[in-house]
This record gives structure tokens, sequence and C-alpha cells, in this order.
């Protein structure tokens, strides 16, 4: 099968001729022909597989052949994402297969000045890539409307309402001429998305090119156990006896990313780290340098663990396992992608253990452990397994002697116990029975 054969116009083909993509991927097999008949697609595609030409290819080919030109701050494709990173990367890629077709792209989010973005808008443009909460704040100021869209993306869609923008999306939605066409990408589909779905799609078409929740089987995973405070330290270690080139090290917390970065800049080790506390022009800065292999280390929260292409990524590392399971699916997914083969390594404390069970659940394997001769932790790590049994208690940390807290109370170890208020995801419940499989939403801005 050819991109030609799919019916793609001459223009994109010759994009993707400079782009070197010779036979499209399972999942733009899929999407393009549907979508270029008009049809409302729901779609489930693992990272990597291609889905951003899966959509914007045949989006792009009708933006060309049917409608109008587009008016003053009008748009006629929306497509949104859930941060600021990927709206860029999106764009991009957007952009590129573009080239040749006489269609305007630009992309709008938030953390940086509205001003030059209401400028931009003025003239209108055919495709706009947005963060929600962005985009509803130009519609509000008038800088951009909606009655000119056509097909609307929702890319990413389940970490848009874990990011808490159901809210920003309902906004949106309400704004939205009703006859459109829409097309929900998301690498899982929890039961919020499905009931997303059935709310704005019409009688969509439902393609999965992947088993649910299963990441690329090319990435080989494996856990190593240690105590909390030592994990640093084991990361150190095996950066120099696995002679890892390139590693995205993924941290809970904001503190977290900024101390292993200190650490490892006092040891002269290229690494920088990127999370929601910096301002974007860093972050981008950041991940720049990382893709064209002048950082060696990037450490981050998991604002950068959606959507992020980063090509030849070998090693990612979970320095602390994801609160949410399905961010570990994710994570990994930023190695070995188109096929490539990538290693993802997760140093697991006993606090983690629920974490550790859950994640194992939702990808349905056991994750092999591996044990460093010199760091064998002194909080053992229960046994754990798909099934999601975990065979021995954890100990239980000691009671505290002054007692406030009321008879019968759980006790939630440190996990949410430290009193890190830069956590990344602040309005994550602390209490939470399976913290691993909460899919409610997480107010956290991109
Ligand atoms: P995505 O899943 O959209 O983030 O795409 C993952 C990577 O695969 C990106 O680097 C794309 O440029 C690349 N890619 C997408 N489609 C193809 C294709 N048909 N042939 C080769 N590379 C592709």
């Amino acid at each position: 099968m050819t991109f030609a054969t799919l019916g793609l116009i001459e223009p994109l083909l010759r994009a993707l001729e400079t782009l070197g993509y010779q036979t499209p991927t399972p999942v733009q097999a899929k999407a393009i022909p549907p979508v270029l008949e008009g049809r409302d697609l729901m779609a489930a595609a693992q990272t990597g597989t291609g889905k951003t030409a899966g959509f914007a290819l045949p989006l792009l080919q009708r933006l060309t052949m049917e409608g109008p030109k587009v008016a003053p701050n009008s748009v006629r494709a929306l497509i949104l994402v859930p941060t600021r990173e990927l709206a860029e990367q999106v764009h991009e890629a957007i952009r590129q297969y573009a080239e040749h077709l006489p269609l305007t792209t630009y992309a709008v989010y938030g953390g940086v000045s509205i001003n030059p973005q209401m400028m931009k808008l003025r003239r209108g443009v055919d495709v706009l890539v947005a963060t929600p909460g962005r985009l509803l704040d130009l519609n509000r100021q008038n800088a951009v409307k909606f009655s000119q869209v056509q097909t609307l993306v929702l890319d990413e869609a389940d970490r848009m309402l874990d990011l808490g923008f159901s809210e920003e999306l309902r906004g949106i939605y309400a704004a939205l001429p009703k006859r459109r066409q829409t097309l929900l990408f998301s690498a899982t589909f929890s039961d919020p998305i499905r009931a997303l779905a059935s709310q704005m799609l019409t009688n969509p078409l439902s393609i999965e090119v992947s088993p649910r929740n299963v990441a690329a089987s090319s990435v080989k995973q494996w856990v190593v156990t240690v105590d909390k405070k030592r994990k640093t330290e084991l990361f150190i270690h095996l950066l120099k006896k696995q002679r890892w080139g390139q590693v995205l090290v993924f941290a809970k917390t904001r503190v977290g990313v900024d101390q292993l970065v200190e650490r490892l800049q006092g040891l002269s080790i290229n690494a920088d780290g990127i999370h929601g506390d910096k301002p974007q022009a860093t972050r981008q800065r950041a991940l720049d340098r990382f893709k064209a292999g002048e950082v060696q280390i990037l450490v981050a929260t998991d604002v950068a663990a959606r959507g992020l292409d980063i090509d030849d990524l070998p090693t990612v590392v979970n320095l602390d396992l994801p609160i949410v399971a399905e961010d570990y699916v994710h994570r990994i997914g930023r190695t070995g992608r188109a096929g490539q083969t990538g290693e993802a390594i997760s140093l697991v404390c006993a606090d983690e253990v629920e974490l550790l069970s859950a994640i194992e659940v939702l990808t349905r394997q056991t994750l092999q452990r591996k044990e460093e001769p010199d760091f064998i932790p002194e909080h053992r790590v229960p046994v754990t397994d798909a099934s999601g049994q975990i065979l021995k208690k954890p100990k239980k940390p000691k009671k505290p002697k002054v007692s406030g807290g009321g008879a019968g109370k759980r006790n939630l170890g440190k996990w949410v116990d430290s009193g890190d208020v830069a956590a990344e995801a602040p309005a994550v419940k602390p209490v939470r029975k399976v913290p691993a499989f909460n899919t409610g939403p997480r107010k956290r801005k991109p």
C-alpha cells in the first residue's frame, strides 16, 4: 500500500517524499480513507505510531479541496492538544505536511504572551493547534471565532481530561458549529473518554491499531528495587555501569527534577530539566538541545511524557513511578518508537509497590526485576504480578507518637505525606485507595 493509493493529492505526496515516509503506518492506512470521506473517528493508537499524519494528511487535503477561504479571526480546523510542547510538535509536523499547500497554520498555548497570538489570528488561519485553556481565552476575547470550524481534532484526549481540561473542552464544544467533523485520538481509552466521545462524535468509526494499554513490544522493560533515599545514587551508578547514552528520566515532582539535575551537573554530567514551573522558552530550549544531542540527560515531570517525539531515544528511566498507571505507558512510549528498540528502567522502592502492581495489571505483564548488588533495599519491595496480587505487605512505617489523626486512618506512606508543595500534580487527591487507577480530573496547567 502507498500513500497515493489511499487517495492523497500530489502536493501531500511530495511533502511525504521529502520527509522520507514510504509506506503508511497501520493507523494511517486505517484513518486516512474515512477521514477523507468526512467521517467522525475514534482512534486508539499507541504513541509513535504515526497518528499525527493519520489525522493531519486527510484534514489538510479536505481543507484544500473544500470549503470557503478562511475569514479574519477565524479557523477552519482546530486541533486540541494537552501540552505546549505537543502543540509545537504537532504544529511543526503539520507545517511540513502542508509545505506545498495554500494553507496557513499556527499554534497557540498558554505560558507565553497572548498579544502576538491575537495579532497573528487577525487574518485567520486554516489550521490552528491549541491547548484548551488558551484557546478558550482567545475565543472569549473574540480573537478567534469558531463559526468556520469544519474539523475538530482531539489529540491525546484522555490526557486532556487527566489534566483537568474537561471544563475548557465543554466551553469549546458549546461554541463550535454543530455540523462538523470530529476526530478523537488517544493512546488509551478510559471510560470518561468513551463518555466524551459519545457526546462529541456522530456515528464514529472506531479504529484500534494496537492492543489497549500495552507498551510497544520493542521496549525492554525492567525494574530495579532500591530504598527510596538511594535512588539518585543508583541512577548515577547505572548510568556509568550500563554506559547509557541519552536518557530521559522521569521524576514525580518539580523539586525532584531540580535536585537530580543539580546533582548530575555537580558531577559534570550534561543534564537539564523540564517541568511546569519553568518558563516555556526554557522548557523548549532544553528539549531542543536534548533532541539535538547537546544534552545527555533530560529530567522531566509528566508534562514531558506525552507525545514528544524524540528520535532514537534508547533509554527511559523512571526515577519515580507515575501516580497514574497509564502514564507509565506514555513515559516509556518515548523510546522504542517507529520500530526501534529501546529500554525502560524503573527504580522502585517499597512505598511504590501499589503503583507497580497497578502498572503490571494495566500492561498485563509482570515486570522483570533485577537487583543491583550494592543497592539491595532494606525495605524490600513485595512481590507483585500482572494479576494485581501483592504477595507480602510492606512493613508499615512506625506510628507517630503524637496522635492527631484519629483512629482507623489509613497509612498512606510517603507518597502522599511528603508535604511537597511543589508536586507536579498538586490537585491529585491524597487519599486514594487504588492510586494508579484514578481517571478523574487532575487540575494541572499544561
Ligand atoms: P507520531 O506518532 O505522529 O508522533 O509519529 C511518530 C514518528 O513517526 C514521527 O517522527 C513521524 O515523523 C514518523 N512517521 C509517521 N508516519 C510515518 C511513515 N509513514 N513513515 C515513516 N515515518 C513516519
